[in-house]
């Protein structure tokens, strides 16, 4: 498709920029309200469907709009009901390359894991995601459209409930590195046109872009997660390199301004369980001194081996009395649960079983992604 065909696809703009788009097609504003309602409520994308917009304005955005998701090229489920499904994304050099996204069901709730970016470049030594590199950002129609696949997948329709009620930037990328895509990204997904899924419960998780975490604060009100992975920095250093820029610190001061200035109860720290890196008591100990008294939540994930990773997951016993020597201190720790282990649903398991990124046909695709 070349520039001058290219439509714009609905699913990146919010409800200011979808305004603005009909307005320019010599429309009112409320029309952008009637679209949000087909698309988000009614969950429609075919404009003919939409029988209260007149008809030659059906036949306007026909020429110059699309409602346009993802393809699925890989769909699993779990034993738990945990849902995978590898899509692909068009890379820079004009092939394929797979994105995942997961959905974890629990009673009352259902968590969809989503991507930012294609590929990563923040190359943390225990993500399977490093080891692909960058290719490029998501844009923001890009990023909806998974939650609008995902909803659609599980059956959502108009009256019933949500499916999909909480969202998590927690599958490949990192989402402050694509800020301006994922940012209204998260505001569709939060308005009450759009998702209307409230602000504690769409997540966005960093690695620690320190200077976009201040931005954030000043220009969202969603939930912040951060990896943190290490309680000092000669570790945290080694594993997660962001930090020989932006030290931890640096890094806590940022998540403090952030809780104030979105009133949130806390944030909600990572920490990967990695056999004899990160799991020794006095770890534990270290990361007491660091958040005791601070409006914060550890959670422990176990790690998710990969091919061709030098790390283990820690042992049961290791991962329970780090969290106990935590909580006995007044530090609030929890350990995730690990879903979906029969279907290597922990994100980035299922690209990150490419060894070595052969380009392979699947169906008619070219796809890059996924050959053991
Ligand atoms: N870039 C963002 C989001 C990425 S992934 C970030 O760093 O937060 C979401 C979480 O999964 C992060 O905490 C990441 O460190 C963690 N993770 C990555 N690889 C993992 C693995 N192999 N096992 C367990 N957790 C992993």
């Amino acid at each position: 498709m070349n520039a001058t065909t290219a439509k714009t696809n609905l699913l990146g703009l919010t409800r200011a920029e979808l305004e603005a788009f009909v307005a320019n097609m010599g429309e009112k504003p409320f029309r952008a309200r009637q679209l949000m309602k087909w698309l988000y409520k009614r969950h429609v994308a075919d404009f003919d469907q939409m029988t209260d917009l007149a008809k030659s304005f059906r036949a306007k955005l026909v020429e110059v709009a699309e409602v346009a998701v993802p393809e699925i090229t890989m769909t699993q489920v779990s034993a738990d009901g945990t849902r995978k499904w590898l899509l692909a994304m068009n890379t820079s050099e004009g092939v394929k390359q797979g994105i995942e996204m997961v959905f974890i069901p629990e009673p009352g709730r259902g968590t969809l894991c989503i991507s930012s970016q294609v590929g990563c470049a923040m190359d943390c030594t225990f993500c399977s995601t490093a080891q692909q590199g960058f290719n490029r950002n998501l844009n923001a129609a890009e990023i909806v459209g998974q939650v609008w696949l995902a909803n659609k997948e599980l059956g959502y329709q108009h009256g019933g409930d949500r499916v999909v009620t909480n969202i998590v930037f927690m599958g490949m990328g990192e989402p402050l590195a694509n800020y301006r895509n994922v940012v209204p990204a998260t505001e569709i997904l939060m308005d009450d046109l759009g998702f209307d899924i409230s602000r504690r419960r769409v997540t966005v998780s960093t690695s620690g872009l320190v200077p976009q975490m201040l931005k954030l604060a000043e220009e969202t009100n969603c939930a912040l997660a951060v990896s943190l992975h290490a309680p000092n920095d000669t570790l945290r250093d080694e594993l997660v390199p962001i930090n020989r820029k932006h030290k931890i610190a640096e890094l806590l001061d940022a998540c403090w301004v952030y809780v104030n200035k979105q009133n949130a109860r806390s944030i909600t720290f990572e920490y990967v369980m990695l056999d004899g890196v990160n799991d020794h008591p006095e770890h534990a100990y270290e990361l007491v001194a660091l958040l005791k008294g601070r409006p914060a939540k550890l959670n422990l994930i176990p790690f998710n081996p990969f091919p061709g990773t030098r790390y283990k997951r820690s042992s049961a016993a290791a991962i329970e009395r780090f969290r106990d020597i935590l909580n006995a201190n007044g530090v609030i720790a929890t350990t995730r649960r690990t879903r979906g282990d029969d279907i290597d649903a922990a994100c980035g398991q299922l690209v990150g079983r490419v060894h070595d990124r052969t380009t392979v046909r699947l169906g008619s695709k070219l796809i890059s992604v996924a050959v053991q």
